[in-house]
């Protein structure tokens, strides 16, 4: 059976770290800032922000959210990320998505400007990641997190391993893509229109899984031994648990793969509580370079 790569309890080492290195920050009169936007009323979005607001608390954070009603116009929300962008209390600057469909989400995220871009969304910072420039990139927070579970079972030279993402996303596949390029693994994106993905999939080394379609990868996709890297968050029916009860399944069929795979991260509890430690991370990034300090590794 393949070892459980823990995300809550990775999630929960990054955000001690954050704590103590905000504190120490703070010793020196600056104390890292997290606006959060959200737009509308959409429930899951409402408890992401609720979340993010809260662990940004606990790490000692200046913490804002900003809620503005779903019929809210365009230029208003590009004023707001304006004054945001020009406060200096505010470090990080993360607008919910998905938002209304009155607004252009593409024009939104490249108001937010690049050094305050905790997200990682913004061309100049996507960019930087395309050339290799993470030193001084933000790196979205998913794809982050899931390279510091890998790098918990692989180490951080990935030399000689086949890494096939199946999923090309902006937030998730691509990103994650380059992470793992810039770790010397030799990478495959697959997607929607890829040919015999389960052979595809059996080359793999390191498989990641952001596709958004419950339990897709089947057990026998997965070569014996690879570290599997599920990001899949999907809410399924669960008749078992009573009428009308659902629960959280990944993009791998979990029981299955892990018969085969060398590691695995379970879905609920392996990238989901990754990501938002991820934020704190970028957002502590952030305060130190504004505070013209070296950030932590
Ligand atoms: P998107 O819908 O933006 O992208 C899905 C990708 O999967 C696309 O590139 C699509 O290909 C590909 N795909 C769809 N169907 C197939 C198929 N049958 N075979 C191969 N590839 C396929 O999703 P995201 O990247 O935003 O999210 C992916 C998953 O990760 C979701 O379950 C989401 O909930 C989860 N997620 C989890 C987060 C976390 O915090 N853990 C954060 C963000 C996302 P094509 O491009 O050709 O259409």
């Amino acid at each position: 059976m393949a070892d459980i790569i823990d995300g809550k309890t990775i999630a929960e080492d990054v955000i001690a770290r954050v704590k103590q290195e905000a504190a120490t920050l703070a010793g020196s009169g600056v104390k890292p800032g997290l606006a959060v936007v959200i737009v509308g009323e959409d429930p899951a979005s409402q408890v992401y922000v609720a979340s993010k607001s809260r662990r940004a608390k606990e790490c000692g954070f200046h913490s804002v959210q900003h809620s503005l009603p779903a019929d809210t116009p365009e230029d208003a929300l590009v004023a707001l990320i304006g004054e945001l962008n020009a406060d200096p209390a505010i470090h990080g600057i993360l607008v919910q998505l998905p938002l209304p469909g009155h607004i252009d989400a593409g024009r939104i995220i490249q108001t937010i400007a690049p050094g305050k871009d905790v997200d990682g969304f913004h061309f100049i910072n996507v960019g930087k990641l395309g050339t290799g420039e993470t030193a001084s990139a933000f790196v979205p927070c998913t794809p982050a997190g899931a390279m510091l579970m890998l790098e918990r079972v692989r180490g951080r030279d990935l030399s000689g391993l086949n890494a096939v993402v199946v999923g090309r996303s902006n937030i998730v596949g691509k990103p994650m893509a380059n992470l793992l390029l810039a770790a010397n693994a030799t990478v495959t994106i697959a997607h929607s229109r890829t040919k015999d993905l389960p052979a595809l999939a059996r080359t793999a080394d390191i498989l990641v899984a952001a596709v958004g379609r419950p339990e897709m990868i089947r057990g026998d996709w997965v070569k014996p031994g690879a570290t599997v890297i599920d990001v899949g968050i999907n809410r399924v029916a669960a008749p078992e648990k009573g009428e009308g009860k659902t629960r959280l399944v990944g993009d791998v069929a979990y029981a299955e793969a892990s018969a085969n795979a060398g590691a695995i991260t379970p879905v609920p509890g392996g990238v989901g509580p990754m990501t938002i430690a991820m934020l704190m991370a970028n957002t502590l990034t952030s305060a130190f370079r504004a505070a013209g300090r070296e950030p932590p590794a």
